[in-house]
């Protein structure tokens, strides 16, 4: 893992912030799944916002999905992040293409449509927490701005960009949350809404050479701050043969059997890394075993 985040704190306590380049996170998910530069762009936002909310869960074993299902060409659009740094996502459509916007950018809102945009937390509880709100525009920042907000109730600034080269590969990635506290006053809220508001775009930034910590300073400036942190972070799937054999055995006996009658092996594909896993009959039999063993019990 090589991408780093920073986290920020003023010391007023008034804000905090957090912020990650995440180009080697999103090349890695642009190789995995061969994607368009929409669906790349789609994916990468999403997955800076998977690592910089992935931070903020406390539980060891906490995870995090985030899910933008619009009407768009792209599909479902998820990603999955823990507190650990690690996040994996994927686009229903990776091959989704439209054509760029009158500005020359890429139509992220487009590709991803209108529906809902679903955050779930999986806090070690009973229940996971579930927030959704609708999509508002597709660019994905907007929308994360408007579901913490709505859901959390915590006003935010939320910027993510992604620049796909040429070639297709990610030249960067990148983004910063700012939560404003409950103890934020006033005068300080409206500064900061005219600073942000003349801020450079992500990608301007991290074509810079901007790092984490040169970022926060930067959409920050004028703030005292108190730097929390640097952590390495990364794309990174936890998928296993083992993993895949419960996903068969799963889907019950006579599942089974209709696999093995009418394919004669099974291949499961993960969804996040694209690892194919390959079970031949006599496997596929074992565990139809097991599986009527479990209905039995
Ligand atoms: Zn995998």
């Amino acid at each position: 893992m090589s991408d780093k985040l920073t986290k920020a704190i003023t010391k007023d306590g008034f804000f905090k912030i957090s912020a990650v380049v995440s180009t080697e996170t999103t090349e890695q998910a642009r190789k995995f799944h061969n994607s368009t530069p929409v669906a790349t762009a789609a994916l990468g936002r999403l997955l800076t916002a998977g690592l910089l909310m992935g931070e903020e869960l406390k539980e060891e074993n906490a995870k995090l999905t985030l899910q933008v299902s619009g009407n768009g060409p792209l599909g479902r659009v998820i990603v999955c992040a823990n507190s650990h740094g690690e996040v994996k996502g994927y686009a229903e459509h990776p091959d989704a293409d439209l054509p760029l916007k009158p500005n020359g950018k890429l139509d992220v809102g487009g590709a991803v449509g209108r529906g809902t945009l679903s955050v779930i937390k999986d806090l070690c509880l009973k229940e996971p927490y579930i927030g959704q709100v609708a999509i508002q525009t597709g660019e994905i920042a907007e929308d994360l701005a408007y579901y913490f907000m709505q859901s959390e109730q915590v006003p935010s600034v939320v910027s993510l960009g992604v620049l796909v080269d040429r070639d297709f590969s990610v030249k960067c990635a990148g983004g910063f949350i700012i939560q404003v506290m409950p103890e934020c006053d006033n005068k300080s809220l409206t500064r900061l809404e005219s600073s942000v508001g003349e801020l450079m775009s992500m990608t301007e930034m991290l074509s810079n050479g901007m790092s984490g910590a040169d970022i926060i300073k930067y959409a920050m400036h004028g703030f005292d701050l108190e730097l929390l942190g640097e952590r390495e972070v990364g794309y990174a799937c936890d998928c296993s043969r083992e993993r895949m054999e419960k996903a068969i055995i799963s889907l019950g006996r006579t599942e089974i059997d209709s696999i093995i009658k009418e394919q004669g092996e099974a291949e499961i594909v993960c969804s996040f890394c694209n690892t194919a896993y390959k079970f031949n009959a006599e496997q596929l039999e074992s565990m139809k075993l097991i599986a009527s063993e479990k209905t039995k019990s």
